[in-house]
């Protein structure tokens, strides 16, 4: 699953490990776009960032409700990302 690629100039590891400041809107335009061409072009990032993106919205409206968050929802998402960056 992991086949080391290389589009939009990144590799599938640097794709995944910028993932979450991509979200947050932490990039410069440049580094966006590159991961966006990326993504285009690797099936394999495009799945997991669609997950990805929507594991991390469910998490931040759960963050933003009065409710509490579940502490290994949180540990395990944490521990997904980190994996990813060995990758
Ligand atoms: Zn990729």
């Amino acid at each position: 699953m992991n086949t080391p690629q290389e589009n939009g100039g990144l590799r599938c590891g640097e794709v995944l490990a910028d993932l979450s400041a991509y979200c947050d809107g932490e990039l410069s335009g440049s580094r966006r776009a590159a991961i966006e061409a990326h993504v285009r072009a690797c099936p394999d990032c495009a799945r997991f960032g669609g997950a990805f993106a929507a594991t991390l919205r469910a998490l931040r409206e759960q963050l933003s409700a009065p409710a509490d968050v579940p502490a290994d929802v949180a540990a395990r998402l944490a521990a997904a990302l980190r994996r990813s960056r060995t990758g």
